[in-house]
């Protein structure tokens, strides 16, 4: 069974900003989607910001294992309705991936909790990943360190919790560091934040920004079958307690009284 994957791109740069149509002909979704196709066991499907309910359907939702998430221009124009729909299903167990400037956007913030807020720079330098976590899976087949040519810079502190695990910090040619690819776990649900993808640099067409994204894919897929109500918080009555006890302390006894008996 193929892993299956919704990239949702906001889809506005690439139509009002023709040096991003220029570097991303077949935008930055469908190109982060065709990437993802050519890997073995892996199906990438693409919505946008401008389809009904933002594609973000409950159906397309059940059938998504893990979502991934571009956006910058339009971070308000994502409906609070939806936002809920798409953290009920990491919740639930769906992996979720945000690339870039989806550190604003509102599920991202949502789950983290925090402002989520950094210094950045759109100066079209030098970024070095590191490596920082050698054996994880998001970064197999990868060298110890790769370069992008060209990058906005993103510098801390970078308001988010602190991650279950650091895979990659970023150098940038200004001196600036950055925590660039972070790992969450919200209640089922994977989630792995990656800083490179700028819309006027040819970031994911870089065969090692696609192999990061492959193996994220790979690592925030939780086979287990989705949690059907996240939000429910049962109550275990004394008569269907596992162990035999006996309700002690003051309460309201079935005739009206209140206190000890
Ligand atoms: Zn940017």
């Amino acid at each position: 069974m193929s892993i299956k994957v919704t990239v949702w791109g906001e889809n506005v740069h690439e139509r009002k900003n023709r040096v991003v149509a220029q570097v991303y002909p077949e935008t930055m979704h469908g190109t982060i989607a065709s990437a993802l196709n050519r890997e073995d066991g892996i199906e990438a499907a693409t919505v946008t910001l401008q389809d009904a309910e933002h594609g973000m359907t409950a159906a397309r939702l059940a059938q998504t294992d893990v979502l991934i998430w571009w956006g910058h221009a339009a971070h308000g124009d994502v409906q609070d309705e939806i936002v809920e729909r798409v953290c009920d299903a990491v919740w639930s167990g769906m992996g979720i991936i945000f690339l870039h400037s989806a550190h604003f956007s509102k599920p991202f913030k949502r789950l983290m909790g925090s402002p989520c807020n950094l210094t950045w720079r759109e100066a079209g330098e030098r970024e070095r990943l590191w490596v920082t976590s050698r054996n994880h899976p998001i970064a197999a087949g990868l060298p110890d360190h790769f370069e992008l040519e060209h990058e906005e810079m993103y510098g801390e502190p970078f308001g988010v919790p602190e991650p279950l695990e650091t895979v990659f910090i970023s150098w940038f040619a200004g001196g600036e560091v950055f925590r660039s690819g972070l790992t969450y776990k919200r209640g089922a649900g994977s989630v792995f934040y990656f800083r490179p993808g700028h819309e006027t640099y040819p970031t994911y067409h870089d065969a090692n920004v696609q192999r990061v994204i492959a193996n994220a894919v790979r690592w925030a897929h939780n086979p287990a079958a989705r949690i059907a109500q996240p939000h429910d918080a049962p109550n275990v009555p004394v008569q269907s307690a596992l162990e035999p006890i006996t309700e002690r302390g003051p309460r309201l006894h079935q005739d009206g009284e209140a206190g000890y008996r």
